[in-house]
């Protein structure tokens, strides 16, 4: 299916154009029709797949027939996503779709200045594509005023709630009075999701695509079994043996990253940080440099690095397991994209075994286990059957994320029914 069968405007499809895109990818095939009718949706799709455009032409397209000019310190759609980079991502893609038009993007994330943000809301927009966090500070500023925004869209949903965002999301939802065409897209789902969804959106099409060329085919797990205090070490030996150039390594700890930084330094191997310590500025100059291949190695978090549309990156390292098993499909989802092979690589030191079974059962594959000589592990079988035990697996899974992250839902019940009926009768 083509762009130009769509009935889009010539503008839109000049820049489309432009962008690359002739043919719709799956996401957008099956989301376009729903959309353009005006229905809600909820999504499973993941970065990779073309989500973003999938919600944004259809808004854009009708804010293109609509045609009145924005109001000061107000805006018509609405996006919504959970860090500042992909925000900044979808906000780039946007404005490139919205080139030869007058609609007006604005982005708005911390930690950056609010001011250049207020400037910029306060001529009005068509599109503000925010996290939930400063989208509400400028909502309380007086801002920004979302009454009667047309389109909501809440991307990486599950992320934002992860987040801790669930309260801030309802407070913004408490400040529309309209009636919007929501979207929800998410790339895995759960019961928080699911709760939210029944009470924000109205009779969804439901849409579930695989993120195209991210099957196992194209991507190879291998795993090597390493104490803690040697992973920086077979990090880099592994980088410069196997002549690995572009590598994006995931770690649990801000902290980690900054070590692993100044280690890779050391041996000559140039990496660059992506955590939420570091200034927007530096973070997006980092992406730049690891993109363009002046940096060879990208050191992130998961926070940080959720959303980011790297092209055809052949290797990922999980230099920690993530907490969550979820996780490593998130962070392997940036290889092996566009049907290039790719490699997932994780360091597991004993602790993390447990990890490893439960991404097994998730993946539903075994993951190859590679023992580099001279990083051996002592006692590992010994220590693998204690894990197998049930007291041990039952403390495991415990484990969140973030343990001091903020209650889900502060809201109370009566709260929440207000907050439905407040929705869902439109007013
Ligand atoms: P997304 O899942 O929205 O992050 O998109 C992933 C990548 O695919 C981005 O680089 C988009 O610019 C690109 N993309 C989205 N839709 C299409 C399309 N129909 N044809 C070619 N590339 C696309």
């Amino acid at each position: 299916m083509l762009f130009s069968s769509q009935g889009f405007s010539e503008e839109l499809l000049k820049a489309l154009e432009e962008c690359g895109y002739q043919k719709l990818t799956p996401i957008q095939q099956q989301a376009l029709p729903v959309a353009k009718r005006g229905q809600d949706i909820l999504a499973t799709a993941q970065t990779g797949t073309g989500k973003t455009a999938a919600f944004a032409l259809p808004i854009i397209n009708h804010l293109l027939k609509d045609n009145s000019p924005a109001s000061p310190y107000t805006t018509k759609a609405l996006i919504l996503a959970p860090t500042r980079e992909l925000v900044a991502q979808i906000a780039d893609n946007i404005s490139a779709y919205v080139k030869y038009t007058n609609l007006k993007v604005v982005s708005v994330y911390g930690g950056v200045k609010m001011s250049s943000q207020e400037r910029k809301l306060s001529d009005g927009a068509d599109i503000v594509v925010a996290t939930p966090g400063r989208l509400w500070e400028h909502i309380e500023l007086e801002n920004l005023n979302i009454e009667n925004i047309s389109h909501l869209v809440f991307d990486e949903a599950d992320r934002i709630l992860d987040m801790g965002f669930i309260s801030k999301v309802r407070a913004i939802m408490m400040e529309v009075n309209s009636s919007p065409q929501i979207m929800m897209f998410s790339a895995t789902v759960s019961k928080q999701l699911n709760a939210l969804a029944a009470d924000i959106l109205r009779k969804p099409k439901r849409i579930e695509v695989e993120r195209a060329n991210t099957t196992a085919s194209t991507i190879s797990h291998v795993l090597y079994p390493v104490d803690g205090d040697r992973k920086t070490e077979l990090l880099a030996e592994l980088i410069g043996r196997k002549n690995w150039q572009q590598v994006l390594v995931f770690v649990n700890y801000k902290e980690t990253a900054n070590n692993i930084v100044k280690e890779l330094k050391l041996d000559g191997i140039k990496a660059v940080l992506c955590h939420g310590d570091r200034a927007q500025s530096a973070r997006r100059r980092a992406l730049d440099e690891f993109k363009s291949g002046q940096a060879r190695v990208m050191v992130a978090t998961d926070v940080a690095a959720r959303g980011l549309d790297i092209e055809s990156l052949p290797h990922v390292v999980n230099y920690d397991m993530p907490f969550l098993a979820e996780d490593y499909v998130h962070r392997i989802g940036r290889t092996g994209r566009a049907g290039q092979r790719g490699s997932a690589v994780s360091f597991v030191n004993r602790e993390e075994e447990l990890t490893v079974m439960q991404v097994e059962q998730l993946i539903g594959q075994r993951i190859k286990r590679i023992v580099q000589s001279g990083y051996e592990i002592q006692n590992r079988d010994a220590f693998l059957a204690k894990l197998n035990s049930k007291p041990a697996f039952k403390e495991r899974r415990s484990r969140v994320n973030n343990p001091d992250k903020p209650k889900d839902d502060q809201f109370s019940a009566e709260r929440r029914l207000r907050i439905q009926r407040h929705l869902k009768s439109g007013k």
